[in-house]
């Protein structure tokens, strides 16, 4: 880019039409027909974040009655970002502490008793903070759902390519959505998958049922921004837009994901296999196992969090989530250790 002598002059509100492109095809596949029909409204926003902070003003400005519901728990940004756009949400249930799994019944019927035409918040892949993602059979129903109830599902894709390794694989859950017809929202960022945090690369994207709906609600999307922040950065877009242009590094882009996602599944096993092998109790650890991206629910509550860290110098959110970003398979048996012993003190 140096070399190029790119510059830094403002780009339109919409944000670069290189980035736009490459971004909507890398979350919908770029065959998928609702590109090549023009009903995807695409704006380069400011990564993750701020994209859905976009769509949280487009609900409260084009959807006043509508309230969006989000996952207990999640992300805690959320609930800031739709409180700051004064739009209404509540929580449908996700997470069993039973099974340190998924309350698959209680979310279905959340979303079924959610007044006709709220917005669903879902984590496309790699829920933040417990790491359980609905199977895909799952999915199948919750979209069953939403699209009885005439809902609207708003994911929230902030790790596509970092779960599973795969581009295509992450991007699951939102094109089973698409192919079904339906209308979607999706925010998208290229903080993990492209290590971009600073650089606050994201996009909103709003799959429409017509090609003239897409192009209203790009251009609203654009007079939201403009009083908002005017226009994004152009340096991080032009990372995304010449990595995926470009077949070699689009390729290593690709194996450096999947070398991430690998290590980070290794490192599970790794603890799942210390944890069975010194816990005594028979306890089931394997939902270490199922749940999926760089974080793990460990079912420790604030207590035995607190002896996590003041016992044992391992330094975790109080909820019980651990970051496998940041465990070495060195350090699995020292985890599995402080782990049994806070479980079961
Ligand atoms: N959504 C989720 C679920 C996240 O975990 C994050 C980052 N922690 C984001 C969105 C947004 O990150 P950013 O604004 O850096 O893209």
């Amino acid at each position: 880019m140096l070399e190029k002598g790119d510059n830094k002059e403002y780009l339109p509100i919409e944000g670069l039409a290189a980035f736009n492109k490459a971004t909507a095809e890398l979350l919908l596949g770029a065959d998928n027909p609702v590109i090549k029909q023009g009903l995807v409204a695409t704006i380069q926003s400011l990564s993750g974040t701020g994209s859905l902070r976009l769509a949280a003003a487009f609900i409260q400005r084009y959807f006043p009655e509508a309230k969006v519901i989000i996952s207990s728990p999640t992300w805690g940004n959320h609930k800031n970002i739709f409180n700051d756009a004064r739009v209404p949400w509540s929580e449908y249930r996700y997470y069993d502490p039973k099974t340190v799994g998924l309350d698959f019944e209680g979310m279905i019927a959340d979303i079924e008793a959610a007044p006709e035409g709220s917005f669903v918040l879902l984590h496309g892949c790699a829920h933040n903070p417990t790491g359980i993602d609905p199977t895909p059979e799952q999915w199948e129903k919750i979209a069953d759902v939403i699209q009885e109830k005439k809902h609207m599902p708003f994911f929230d894709v902030a790790y596509q390519g970092f779960a599973s390794g795969s581009l295509d694989e992450d991007a699951f859950s939102v094109r089973l959505f698409v192919k079904r017809g339906m209308e979607v929202f999706v925010a998208q960022s290229y903080s993990k998958n492209l290590g971009l945090y600073s650089e606050r690369i994201g996009a909103i994207n709003v799959v429409c049922s017509a090609p003239d709906i897409a192009d209203r609600v790009k251009s609203q999307l654009k007079r939201l921004a403009r009083p908002m922040y005017s226009n994004p950065p152009i340096h991080g877009a032009r990372i995304v837009a010449n990595v995926v242009g470009d077949p070699t590094m689009f390729g290593e882009w690709k194996q450096e994901m999947e070398e991430m996602a690998g290590r980070i599944k290794n490192v599970r096993q790794k603890l799942y296999d210390s944890l069975s092998a010194k816990d005594q109790s028979g306890k089931d650890w394997s939902f270490i196992l199922r749940q999926i991206g760089m974080f793990s629910y460990t079912g420790l509550n604030k207590a035995q969090s607190d002896n996590m860290t003041d016992k044992w110098h391992v330094y975790m959110t109080k909820d019980g989530r651990i970051s496998l970003a940041g465990l070495s398979l060195a350090k699995c048996d020292y985890l599995a250790d402080a782990i049994i012993d806070s479980f079961h003190n």
